[in-house]
């Protein structure tokens, strides 16, 4: 197994940074790479303002942070990353975007660099098909926030080899993360799971079984979740908990993962979750 020390890190957004952020907290040095000025700056600044707060905290030391930030390089320029030993695609959350950059990818990094994505859905044995080292293509499912998740979902898809698997599973380890195994499959594990269950919330809602706040005082208070499952679905945003479930749909063929109607009706009024102000609750 080959030594990671660069990480190139695509995309500087909520998971793009925070992908960065821990990487270089555990030494490693990062190539962070966004399409525009604004978004890199966004992102550097978001990941100086958590570690700031990891030190006020006392979970790491300001040399720390200094030596942390230094460590990171933002570019504009994806060849910078043919310098890295690892890439992680954190990029916009569609295919024609992911495959785009994984067939880049494919011409940039040298030939034995693993090449991961955060994807939430998209399906690792078609990103891994445009790129000739379907092999060394693999999921590395980060969770928000992810300086303090501790779960990194590792999706083979169906090339993805062994030795691939181990190296991004000691990556994770390195992380301070735990990483769980998983095969390549719509929603992978965690949304194939969570989903159903903030969808069935959704239609005890729409069928006046009872108040949003009613469902979710039965999950924090029965079984102890800390937070209920619609107030969860406003927090992670009604737009992607939709496109989740139409992906489970599609990808299972099976009715019973069939988007809840009002969740429908609510994505379309542009009523999207604690972004929009306005989801299961008023913000
Ligand atoms: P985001 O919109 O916050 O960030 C995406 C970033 O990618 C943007 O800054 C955008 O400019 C950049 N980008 C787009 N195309 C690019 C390109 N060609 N090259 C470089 N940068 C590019 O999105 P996010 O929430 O960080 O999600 C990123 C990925 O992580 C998605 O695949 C998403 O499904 C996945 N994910 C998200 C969450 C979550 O809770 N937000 C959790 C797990 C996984």
């Amino acid at each position: 197994m080959r030594e990671i020390k660069t990480v190139g890190v695509i995309g500087a957004g909520t998971m793009g940074n925070g992908i960065a952020h821990v990487l270089a907290r555990s030494g490693l040095r990062v190539l962070l790479c966004d399409v525009e000025q604004q978004f890199l700056d966004r992102g550097l600044e978001t990941i100086r303002k958590n570690l700031g707060r990891e030190a006020e905290k006392g979970k790491i030391s300001l040399d720390n942070v200094d030596a942390a930030l230094r460590r990171i390089e933002g570019t504009l320029d994806r060849k910078a990353l043919a310098e890295a030993d690892l890439v992680v695609e954190a990029a916009t959350e569609r295919f024609e975007v992911k495959s785009a950059i994984f067939e880049g990818l494919d011409g940039i990094a040298r030939p034995e660099v693993i090449l991961a994505s955060n994807t939430s859905s998209i399906s690792i044995t078609k990103l891994a098909a445009v790129t000739s080292r379907p092999d060394r293509v693999i999921g590395m499912h980060f969770f928000n926030p992810v300086p303090v998740m501790k779960l990194v979902e590792v999706i083979r898809g169906l090339q993805t080899s062994q030795e691939t698997y181990e190296t991004v599973a000691t990556l994770a380890e390195k992380l301070d993360k735990t990483a769980v195994e998983v095969n390549d499959a719509p929603g992978f594990v965690s949304n194939r799971v969570l989903m159903p269950l903030l969808n069935e919330a959704m239609f005890a809602v729409m069928e006046g079984v009872a108040t949003a706040d009613a469902v979710d005082e039965v999950f924090r208070l029965g079984m102890a979740h800390p937070m209920g499952p619609l107030t969860l679905a406003d927090f992670i945003g009604l737009d992607v908990c939709l496109d989740i479930m139409r992906v489970l749909h599609e990808g299972l063929g099976d009715p019973k993962y069939r988007p809840c109607p009002l969740l429908v009706r609510m994505v379309d009024a542009g009523w999207l979750g604690r972004k929009s102000g306005r989801g299961f609750y008023t913000y």
